[in-house]
C-alpha cells in the first residue's frame, strides 16, 4: 500500500499524540489510583486510632467502676469482719448496675472470697494474668485479659458458651485447626484493697467478656463511620480478634450472620500477631474487598493476645477510582481527538497547496501552460507557488517563441520548395535558348572576324556586350538550377578541413584581390558523411559573401570544432554586417542587397545544409561583422 504524504503526516502526528496520550493516561491512572487508595488508607488509619480510643475508653470505664467499688467501706469492713454474705449482695447490685459480666473479690493471696456472678464460688485460686499482676504490684490496673475456659466456668456456664466460639476453617489463614475456642477475652480491671492503715487485704476485679459481645464493635462502627452506607451496605466495619479468631465483628456472612469464628489472613497474622506491628492493606475479608487496618491488642504483660481491626469496604473507592479514571481517560481522548483534528486540518492546509502544485505540474507536463496555483497564506508555500507560477509563465513564453521559430522555418522551407520548382521549370526552359543565343553570338563574331570587316568596330562592341550579358544570364540560370536541384547529396566520408582548404584555394585570387586575410582555427574533427561538391559550394558561397561584405579588406576567421556528434564550422568576417531587419530574409531566394547580386547564394547554402540534416545560424552586428555557423552531423542516419 502506498502511503501518501498526507497519510505520513497524519500518521506521525497520530503516533506522537497517541504516545503522549498513552503516557499521560498511564501516569494519570497511576496517580489517581494511588491517590485514592492512599487517601482511603490514611482514612482507615485514623479510623483505627479512633477505634483504639473507644476501646481504651471502655476499659477505662471499667477501671473507674472497679476502683470506685474497691474503695467502698463495706468491702474492708466485710473482709475484716468476715461478713461475706453482705458483700455478695452489695457486689451483685454493682455488677447489675454496671453491666459487668464478672465481679469477684479475692483475699491477699488471690483466693476467691466472693463472686458476684457465682455465689457458690469460694476459696479457689483465681487464674488470670491481671489479678496475678495486681497481687504482685498492689496497684490498680486494667487490661485486655485472656481467661481460660476452666476459670470462666467457675464464674458462669453462660459465659463459657459465649467464649466457646466454633472456629470456621478460613482459606488464607495461617492456622488451620478447627474446634472451639477454649478461652475468653475480657476487658478487665483489678484494684487492690487496703485497710485504713494500709494493710493489703485482697483485690476486687471485674469486667466484660468480648466474645460475641457486639456492643463495642458496633459502637466503634457507629462512632467512626457514622453508619455511612454505600450501595445499601455499610461502609465501615470493626472487629475484635482473640488471637487470630474473630470473636466480635460487624463483618457479615452473605446470609447476614456475623462472621465470627473465622481466622485472620496469614500475612496479617505474621505482621500483627507475630511481629506486633500495625498493618494497613487492601484485603479480601469474608466476601468483599476492604481497605483494612489492624493493630495488636496486648495484655497486662505487653503480650499480643488479639487484634483490633477496622476496615472500609473498598467498593466505594474502587468506584471513585473507576469514575476518576473514566473521566480522566475521556478528557484525554477528547484532547487527543481535538489534537488529531487540528493536526489533520494543519496537514491539509499544508498539503492542499502542494497537491494543487502537483496537479498543476501534471497539467504543464501535458502541455497546458496556462496552469497557475493560488495560495492565500503568507508563508513558504506561497513562495513555492509563486516560483511555480513564474516557471509556468516562462515555459509558456519559451514555447511560444519555439512555435514561432518552427513555423517560420517551416514557411521558409515551403517557400523554398515552391520557388525551387518554379525556378527549375523556368531555368530549364531558358537554359537552352540562352545556350543557343550565345552560340549564335559567337558564330556572328567569328563570321565578322573572317569577313575582316574591321571598320565596323561599333558592331563588335555591341556583340561583346550581348555576349557578356547573355553569359550573365547563363550564370543566373545555372545558379537557379543549382538552387533548384533538390538532388539528394551523394554521401561519402569527407574531411571538412580538406573541403575548406579546397574552397579557399579556388577563391585565393578573389581573396587576395579583396585584401582579405584568412585565419584558420581547425580543431580535431572526425570525417563526416557528406556530399563533397555540395559542401564545397556551401563554403564557397559563404566565403564569397564574406569577401563582398569586406570591400576595404578585413579578416575572415574559420574555426572548426567537434560538438558531441556534430561538427561545427564557423565563418567570422569583419565586414559591414547585416541590419537586423534584413536578418530574417537573407536566406530567401532572390533576396539581395547587392546591385548585381542574385540573392540565391544563401538559399542554396540553406538547402544543402538542410539536406545534410544540419543547421545554419547567423549572428551579425552592423559595421562589426557577421558570423555564420554551420553544424553538420558526423553521420546521417
Ligand atoms: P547575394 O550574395 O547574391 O546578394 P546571397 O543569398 O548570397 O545573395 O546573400 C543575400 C544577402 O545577404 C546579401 O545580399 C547580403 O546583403 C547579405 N549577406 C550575406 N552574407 C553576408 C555577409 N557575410 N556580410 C554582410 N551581408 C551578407
Ligand atoms: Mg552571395
Amino acid at each position: 500500500m502506498r502511503v501518501g504524504i498526507t497519510g505520513k503526516f497524519i500518521l506521525s502526528f497520530l503516533l506522537v499524540i497517541a504516545l503522549i496520550g498513552a503516557l499521560a493516561i498511564w501516569i494519570g491512572i497511576h496517580f489517581i489510583a494511588d491517590g485514592i487508595v492512599k487517601q482511603a488508607q490514611s482514612k482507615v488509619k485514623s479510623d483505627l486510632n479512633v477505634a483504639r480510643e473507644i476501646y481504651q475508653e471502655n476499659l477505662g470505664d471499667i477501671k473507674d467502676v472497679i476502683r470506685f467499688a474497691s474503695l467502698r467501706f463495706f468491702l474492708q469492713e466485710g473482709i475484716l469482719g468476715g461478713n461475706l454474705k453482705a458483700i455478695g449482695l452489695e457486689l451483685a447490685k454493682i455488677r447489675r448496675e454496671e453491666f459487668l459480666d464478672i465481679l469477684t473479690l479475692t483475699d491477699s493471696l488471690g483466693r476467691v472470697l466472693v463472686s458476684a456472678r457465682n455465689p457458690k464460688r469460694y476459696g479457689d485460686k483465681v487464674d488470670n494474668d491481671l489479678v496475678k499482676w495486681v497481687l504482685e504490684k498492689k496497684e490498680v490496673a486494667q487490661a485486655t485479659t485472656i481467661i481460660p475456659r476452666e476459670e470462666i466456668l467457675r464464674e458462669s456456664e453462660e459465659l463459657v458458651q459465649l467464649a466457646e466460639i466454633e472456629i470456621v476453617p478460613t482459606p488464607r489463614a495461617k492456622l488451620k485447626e478447627g474446634g472451639k475456642l477454649n478461652a475468653g477475652m475480657f476487658l478487665l480491671a483489678c484494684a487492690p484493697i487496703f485497710t485504713q492503715d494500709g494493710r493489703f487485704l485482697g483485690t476486687l476485679y471485674g469486667g466484660r467478656i468480648l466474645n460475641q459481645n457486639y456492643f463495642l464493635v458496633d459502637r466503634i462502627k457507629d462512632l467512626v463511620f457514622k453508619g455511612e452506607v454505600y450501595k445499601g451496605k455499610e461502609i465501615g466495619t470493626a472487629t475484635i480478634f482473640q488471637g487470630d479468631v474473630r470473636i466480635a465483628t460487624n463483618v457479615r456472612f452473605p446470609d447476614g450472620r456475623r462472621a465470627i469464628g473465622t481466622r485472620v489472613a496469614e500475612n496479617v497474622y505474621t505482621e500483627v500477631l507475630e511481629k506486633g506491628r500495625a498493618f494497613i492493606d487492601q484485603a479480601f475479608v469474608v466476601q468483599d474487598w476492604y481497605i483494612t487496618a489492624y493493630e495488636p491488642i496486648r495484655n497486662i504483660n505487653g503480650k499480643t493476645v488479639g487484634i483490633l481491626y477496622v476496615g472500609l469496604r473498598a467498593e466505594k473507592f474502587f468506584d471513585m477510582k473507576k469514575k476518576a479514571i473514566v473521566t480522566f481517560v475521556s478528557i484525554m481522548l477528547i484532547g487527543v481527538s481535538i489534537a488529531v483534528l487540528v493536526s489533520f486540518l494543519l496537514a491539509r492546509s499544508i498539503l492542499l497547496p502542494l497537491k494543487k502544485i502537483i496537479s498543476a505540474s501534471r497539467q504543464i507536463a501535458r502541455g497546458d501552460f496556462s496552469q497557475r496555483v493560488e495560495v492565500k497564506t503568507k508563508d513558504e508555500l506561497r513562495e513555492v507557488s509563486e516560483s511555480f507560477n513564474f516557471m509556468a509563465s516562462s515555459l509558456k513564453e519559451r514555447e511560444e517563441k519555439l512555435k514561432e521559430a518552427t513555423s517560420q522555418q517551416l514557411m521558409r522551407s515551403e517557400r523554398l520548395a515552391t520557388l525551387g520548382q518554379l525556378a527549375a521549370g523556368v531555368a530549364h526552359e531558358i537554359n537552352n535558348p540562352i545556350a543557343g543565343i550565345l552560340t549564335y553570338i559567337r558564330l556572328i563574331q567569328k563570321k565578322l572576324a573572317k569577313m575582316g570587316n574591321t571598320g565596323d568596330g561599333e558592331m563588335k562592341r555591341y556583340l561583346a556586350i550581348m555576349e557578356k550579358e547573355t553569359a550573365r544570364c547563363g550564370t543566373i540560370v545555372r545558379n537557379l538550377l543549382d538552387f533548384a536541384r533538390q538532388s539528394e547529396p551523394n554521401l561519402k566520408p569527407v574531411d571538412i578541413h580538406h573541403v575548406l582548404d579546397e574552397s579557399l584555394e579556388l577563391l585565393a585570387h578573389k581573396l587576395r584581390l579583396q585584401n582579405v586575410e584568412v585565419e584558420k582555427h581547425y580543431g580535431p574533427c572526425p570525417q563526416i558523411t557528406a556530399d563533397f561538391a555540395q559542401l564545397q559550394q556551401t563554403f564557397m558561397n559563404i566565403i564569397i559573401n564574406a569577401c563582398e561584405a569586406m570591400e576595404k579588406g578585413g579578416k575572415l576567421t574559420i574555426t572548426t570544432q567537434r560538438k558531441d556528434n556534430m561538427v561545427e564550422i564557423e565563418f567570422a568576417d569583419t565586414g559591414k554586417g547585416i541590419p537586423p531587419e534584413n536578418l530574417p530574409r537573407i536566406f530567401d531566394p532572390f533576396f539581395t542587397t547587392k546591385p548585381k547580386g542574385t540573392g540565391l547564394g544563401l538559399s542554396v547554402v540553406y538547402g544543402i545544409v538542410s539536406r545534410h540534416r544540419g543547421q545554419i545560424n547567423v549572428k551579425s552586428e552592423v559595421n562589426k561583422g557577421t558570423i555564420f555557423t554551420i553544424s553538420l552531423p558526423v553521420s546521417i542516419e
